[in-house]
């Protein structure tokens, strides 16, 4: 496929070219063809995969072949970066349109303010606009949005998790009802989908591969208490023929005090964590690679740094907070369309966790009975379940199976 075949107006198909886009991203060639026909979407896309031109190439291809005279996109972002990002990719892509738009944030002084307010009243076509900011700007008066035709909102979920939600939904109060509105998430929890059930019409929904785990990955969880995982992970080492394996956990004291308990119990480990020397740290990777290290336990930072091939086992030690990471931790395994096992243990804390990566996945995880000699083992009480100093104290020393 090429841009070609959009059939888009020939000066925006020239700003294409000139930004060096030769074939669309997948995104690009899922949603464009979407918003053009003028459906409403939901685009579950990361940033780095193209998803600002896949929803500004449409948009700006209907106002190339309409009125230019007045403000008929609204693009919403979380932060002034993404806004001026966005921005200058209209300014790039538009080039040769005569399209013109305008990115209007929060922070700096009152000239910065009265610069987006000359500027909105300046036959702009888009506005590029943090909520808070906007706002100030539609409640003076000065900003009327009456003939918008597309309401963009991008990295939705980081608008959610900054507290916008109240400021979108007080925005949209402003639009017309009859607009076609493009909503783009790098994640897709259930607030997202409540917030596209208010404000989209029939929407088209659009996924892409990256944000979905391997198929040849058998996904298990176990549902825990502190004190098995331990016991549970050196059962799993133990009678498991893993050749190369991971295992995730949320904070480097966990991931060092880890690593010296199955050492004791003479798993040949590594932990890889920050406080290493670089060289120490390309020693531990080198030898992992080469297969002379079986088991390697790291953080996050390891998740999306590590390129291996044949790691068949990924445990995540705890559930990680951001849903997206679990997919970046369990893609470690199943490389190139192999197969591969990603287990995760879940204590009750961590329940919601596991409900918004389950959501992000779209399906549930399957759930393993924990083993029968593992079940005898007591949970110890810990004095505040979200205090991390007292699951630091607990942690690891009460971890063996009572005999
Ligand atoms: P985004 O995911 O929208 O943040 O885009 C990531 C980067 O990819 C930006 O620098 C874009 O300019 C660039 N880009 C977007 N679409 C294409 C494409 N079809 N070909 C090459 N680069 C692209």
């Amino acid at each position: 496929m090429t841009f070609q075949d959009f059939n888009f107006n020939e000066h925006l198909l020239e700003g294409v070219l000139s930004m060096g886009y030769t074939t669309p991203t997948p995104i690009q060639e899922m949603a464009i063809p979407i918003i053009l026909s003028g459906q409403d979407i939901i685009a579950c896309a990361q940033t780095g995969t193209g998803k600002t031109g896949a929803y500004l190439l449409p948009v700006l291809d209907h106002i190339s072949k309409t009125n230019k005279h007045q403000i008929s996109t609204l693009i919403l972002a979380p932060t002034r970066e993404l806004a001026q990002q966005i921005d200058q990719q209209v300014e790039g892509l538009a080039y040769f349109t005569g399209i013109s738009s305008i990115a209007v944030f929060g922070g700096g002084d009152g000239m910065a303010y009265e610069q987006q307010r000359r500027g909105i009243q300046n036959n702009v076509n888009i506005i590029i606009a943090t909520p808070g900011r906007l706002i100030a700007h539609l409640t003076s008066g000065v900003l009327k949005l009456n003939h918008l035709t597309h309401l963009v909102l991008d990295e939705a979920d980081r608008m959610l998790d900054m507290g916008f939600s109240d400021d979108i939904m007080k925005i949209i109060s402003y639009l017309p009802k009859t607009r076609q509105t493009l909503l783009f998430s790098a994640t897709m929890p259930g607030r997202i989908r409540s917030l596209a059930k208010s404000v989209l019409n029939d929407p088209q929904q659009v996924n892409i591969a990256i944000s979905q785990p391997a198929v040849g990955i058998d996904q298990q969880i176990y549902r825990v208490h502190d004190q098995q995982k331990t016991p549970l992970l050196q059962l799993l080492l133990k009678n498991g023929s893993y050749a190369s394996t991971i295992i995730f956990a949320s904070r480097k004291e966990i991931v060092k005090a880890l690593a010296k308990e199955l050492k004791q119990a003479h798993v040949k480990v590594s932990a890889f964590h920050s406080d290493l020397e670089q060289k120490e740290r390309e020693e531990i990777l080198l030898s992992f690679k080469n297969k002379q290290l079986p088991v390697i336990i790291g953080t996050d930072a390891l998740s999306r740094g590590i390129d291996v091939e044949g790691i068949d086992l990924v445990i995540n030690y705890d559930v990680p907070g951001d849903p997206e990471d679990y997919i970046h931790r369990i893609g470690r395994t199943a490389r190139a369309e192999t197969t591969g096992t990603a287990i995760t243990f879940v204590n009750h804390r961590d329940e919601r966790k596991l409900k918004s990566i389950e959501q992000l996945i779209d399906k549930p995880i399957r759930l393993i009975d924990v083993p029968d000699e593992l079940k005898s083992i007591e949970a110890v009480k810990q004095e505040h379940p979200t205090n991390k100093r007292s699951q630091r104290r607990n942690w690891g020393n009460k971890s063996r199976p009572k005999k």
